[in-house]
């Protein structure tokens, strides 16, 4: 299907500006050789436009970890879409597990930021993903099917408009359990087929689906072997330049 694998760093709440940038320049030299993967690194919002200037002349690229879907306005402590680009951010993270669990985030907010991110120009990471209970209770294709549907409400992909969906089981973040290369396929390839009922198969085949849960050098390949895992998104294997330069390198 010709799908570009696409690494991205999820560094959550850690890592200060000087450590943000520290780790850009140990990082460029180790993917310098890179050509056929796109990276992406999603540091915490106060070390975006640093990173953004470290990483200017390379083809890494800049993700926010969430973001506010109205423009500008009375909402203390947000961050808004154009303000994101503004710092050079071409991908935002949205309805990442943590932003559910923690901060209440349900599919109706999840899909007004997407629909926002896609109308300023951002293309949005959509994270998906049941918990244990869900697996053990064999609900976890209504969970994905639900969050993806949920998430992608009203949404109209344009011409050279992107979305990247990211399965990421919640039992798996975190933990050291990572699902098993054909788990992880199966609920991948049921969320093509989602996608397929949504956009049509063209454009289903041509979207990059990550996996993320306890992604690592040792089972990127492995993963990354599978036919419609087409990248990961990686939190706790991506704090150190060697560790994520390791996964960027999967097939090397
Ligand atoms: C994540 O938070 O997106 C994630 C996959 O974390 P980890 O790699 O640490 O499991």
């Amino acid at each position: 299907m010709g799908r570009r694998p696409f690494i991205v760093a999820n560094w959550k709440m850690n890592k200060t500006v000087d450590e943000s940038v520290g780790f850009v320049e140990k990082f460029l030299p180790l993917v310098s050789g890179v050509e056929d993967v796109d990276i992406a690194l999603a540091p915490p919002y106060i070390s975006l436009m640093p990173v953004s200037r470290a990483l200017q002349g390379s083809s890494v690229a800049l993700a926010a970890q969430n973001m506010h879907w109205e423009e500008a306005g009375a909402y203390t402590g947000e961050i808004s879409p154009g303000m994101l680009r503004d710092a050079g951010c071409r991908y935002v993270i949205l309805g990442h597990s943590e932003r559910r669990q923690y901060f209440g985030e349900g599919d109706g907010e999840v899909s007004r930021k997407v629909l926002a991110a896609l109308q300023e120009g951002i293309v949005p990471v959509l994270c998906v993903g049941e918990t244990l209970g869900e697996r053990d209770h064999g609900r976890t294709f209504d969970t994905v099917g639900g969050q993806i549907n949920g998430g992608l409400a009203d949404v109209v992909l344009e011409s050279g408009q992107d979305i990247i969906l990211a399965y990421e089981p919640v039992w798996a973040i975190g933990t050291g359990k990572t699902a098993s290369p054909e788990e992880a396929q199966e609920v991948h390839s049921f969320a093509r087929n989602q996608l397929s009922d949504i956009f049509g198969n063209n454009v289903a085949g041509s979207i990059r689906i990550l996996y993320g849960g306890s992604v690592k050098p040792e089972n990127a390949g492995v993963l990354m072997s599978m036919a419609d895992i087409d990248g990961a998104l990686v939190g706790g294997a991506s704090m150190e330049p060697d560790s994520f330069a390791g996964i960027v390198r999967f097939g090397n």
